[in-house]
């Protein structure tokens, strides 16, 4: 059963994903209610309705799922308990698991394991003995990362030589943290599928990803450089992963792209900064995906508009001048995210261009 024009979708946080998201729903006929812990937020300014409360208001989070009919999330840090609190009035999509499996990197790595995948060689660290056999096992340099809560290069400690070691497990809090092997990688690609509500599955060119101090800077697609090979392999990944989670919606898996083949490197059980330029370079864009695939509809066309895209992320002070872009560049397209807030680092827009 499909939702019908006039359903109303619920969005469990409040950013520029949210926000992106509610514009995607209102051709589709729906209306969009907000859930998020921030009174002005990018989402709620574009939307039908805004709950202003905490996530573990579990009292709040019901109300809010009995004015819905589906409920959604674009941001993997919700917590379990506020999936669970909603599960039983209205559908949650992606369901509790997706949000599980993607809080916690061991249990990510493990789960991608278990399908066959290949992860940065790893080790759990949870005290010293553990960082001192990891390290050994896996050689320097090495990346130490929180398994929980780590977003856009925080949460990560790059170790070059061992002395360093015990320092930076005990920036990260000392525990619960997880050693990964450094990747010489050649590029970073992402793979974005949705899944429908009857198992379709539709998959987005890949995707070149360029970071900067741990944040995306650029993406670019189709991907170029990369193995078909390879690319095939991370798919049939991906494929995997979402029937084995029983998925509904956009995912976006990270990989590392090497000689040897592709390592996953995570993945967000949501639309992705990577796939923005699906907006005006894909037949369907991400965003309207997955609220097709939330809804029940029948899934769009992920093909490219045109020979190729870029897009590049406007961070901290860059969106103040952006206007100035239309003039100096007509056929680029502006996305501003209405945050009032310009702090350092903080995605604020982005610019899509047609390539070629
Ligand atoms: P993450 O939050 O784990 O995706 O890390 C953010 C970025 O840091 C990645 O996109 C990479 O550019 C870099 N990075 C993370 N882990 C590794 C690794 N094991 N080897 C090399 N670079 C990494």
């Amino acid at each position: 059963m499909s939702l019908p024009p006039g359903g109303r979708i619920g969005i469990l946080g409040g950013g520029q994903l949210g926000r992106m998201l509610a514009l995607a729903a209102a051709p589709l006929g729906y209306r969009v209610h907000v859930f998020c812990d921030e009174a002005d937020c990018p989402a709620a300014q574009v939307s039908d309705r805004l709950t202003f409360a905490s996530f573990d208001d579990l009292a709040a989070l019901e109300r809010f799922a009995r004015t819905v009919d589906v409920v959604t999330y674009e941001f993997e840090n919700v917590p379990v308990a506020a999936v669970h609190a909603i599960a039983p009035i209205v559908p949650v999509h992606p369901g509790a698991r997706a949000l599980e499996v993607a809080q916690d990197r061991a249990a990510e790595k493990r789960f991608v394991e278990s399908l066959g995948g290949r992860p940065a060689p790893w080790r759990p660290v949870d005290s010293a003995a553990d960082l001192e056999a990891a390290v050994a096992a896996l050689g320097l340099p090495a990346i130490l990362k929180t398994r929980r809560m780590g977003y856009d290069g925080k949460g990560q400690r790059r170790i070059d030589h061992a002395r360093e070691a015990e320092a930076a497990r005990h920036a990260l809090g000392g525990r619960g943290l997880i050693l990964e092997a450094f990747v010489p990688f050649t590029s970073e690609f992402s793979i974005l599928v949705a899944r429908g509500a009857d198992g379709a599955h539709a998959c987005y060119p890949p995707v070149e990803n360029i970071h900067e101090g741990g944040i995306l800077r650029r993406s670019v697609a189709p991907a170029p450089g990369l193995d078909p090979g390879h690319v095939a392999a991370a798919r049939a990944l991906v494929d995997r992963l979402v029937d084995v989670l029983g998925y509904v919606g956009v995912i976006a898996c990270e990989f590392f792209a090497t000689p040897a083949g592709a390592l996953f490197n995570e993945m967000a059980p949501r639309v992705h900064n990577s796939g923005h330029w699906t907006i005006e370079g894909a037949g369907c864009s991400q965003f309207a995906q997955h609220v097709r695939a939330i809804a029940g509809l029948a899934l769009g066309d992920t093909g490219l508009r045109g020979q190729g895209f870029e897009m590049v992320n406007l961070l901290g002070s860059e969106a103040g001048a952006a206007h100035a872009l239309l003039a100096a560049e007509p056929r680029a397209w502006l996305h501003l995210y209405g945050k009032a807030e310009a702090a350092a680092g903080r995605k604020m827009g982005h610019v899509t261009r047609e390539l070629g």
